[in-house]
């Protein structure tokens, strides 16, 4: 059973996959905001933006 998380944006689910490791980055199906696979454990997954990562990408 694949995990799943909220987003914190828009409220849809976001499904975490079973090999899924932390570091790892996860998007959003509604909105596209990133997030980053704080942790994984049993049936719990935890999330941080990933939007503080950098912000090079800009023009
Ligand atoms: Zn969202």
């Amino acid at each position: 059973m694949p995990l799943k998380a909220k987003c914190k944006e828009c409220g849809a689910d976001i499904e975490i996959p079973d090999d899924a490791l932390p570091g790892e980055i996860v998007s959003c199906p509604d909105c596209g905001l990133e997030y980053e696979i704080v942790s994984i454990s049993a049936g719990k997954v935890e999330l941080k933006l990933a939007e503080d990562i950098g912000e090079d990408w800009g023009e």
